[in-house]
């Protein structure tokens, strides 16, 4: 049987449940069976002992409040209600040592339920000097180079020790709590990827692979089929 992933989604400016279809796709494609979470998701242990798996999409800035901060001036919108589910799910999903994989806001947020922090813009609160993480370009094309930290399921996938990947974030992974770790750096030292050590997958990567795999980058298809192997209970 195909493992069953909950895939979240945002809520547009009608309050409608928007839906990114590249990230269904990338599931699809790896061989998993998508199912779309509304934000404001009821009976979260219910869902949770019915997923495998569990796809954290990109979205918006997460409420500085959830890690103890005030919101820095240049703070984008925050959407407290989809933290809120998300971060309830994120839990339920690691108790259960289920697969959890984040992608930009997915993975930040993965941080954040682990006891985390997050830059709430980068450019003013890490360096003025960073390079830039906000590609005009398309998100098919990579964008800057990162590189591996210590081993690594990711650097195992990558199976080299520096890739390039697309880049579109002003916020970033600041302290990471055990039991994450940090997998990749980008060349200014922004933090790109983090995992857990404790447990069968839990993985989040700043970047949007599911926005790769459509030209075949290896890396971020590499990234889908373990997840996707990971939420079947195979290792
Ligand atoms: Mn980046």
């Amino acid at each position: 049987m195909k493992p069953l992933i909950g895939v979240t989604s945002d809520i547009d400016q009608n309050g409608d449940t928007l839906v990114q279809t590249r990230y269904i796709q990338a599931v699809r494609q790896a061989g998993g069976v998508p199912v779309v979470l509304p934000v404001g998701l009821e009976a979260t242990e219910e869902v949770c002992e019915r997923l495998d798996g569990l796809l954290l999409i990109g979205g918006e800035d997460i409420d500085p409040y959830l890690y103890g901060e005030e919101p820095h001036r240049q703070l984008g919108k925050v959407l407290p209600e989809r933290d809120e589910s998300e971060l309830a799910l994120i839990n339920t999903m690691a108790v259960q040592d289920k697969a959890v994989f984040g992608i930009c806001r997915g993975y930040q947020l993965i941080n954040v339920a682990f006891g985390g922090t997050i830059y709430q813009d980068m450019y003013a609160q890490l360096s003025e000097d960073l390079l830039q993480h906000h590609q005009l370009t398309d998100l098919d094309f990579a964008f800057h180079s990162i590189d591996m930290v210590g081993d690594s399921k990711l650097a195992e996938w990558a199976g080299t020790s520096e890739v390039r990947v697309n880049s579109l974030h002003h916020q970033a992974v600041k302290e990471v709590q055990a039991p994450l770790v940090v997998t990749a750096v980008a060349k200014d030292g922004v933090i790109e990827a983090i995992e857990s050590t404790a447990h069968r997958f839990v993985v989040g990567v700043q970047w949007h692979p599911e926005a790769m795999v459509k030209r075949g980058d290896r890396l971020s298809l590499k990234l889908f089929e373990q997840f996707i192997e990971a939420a079947s209970g195979k290792r």
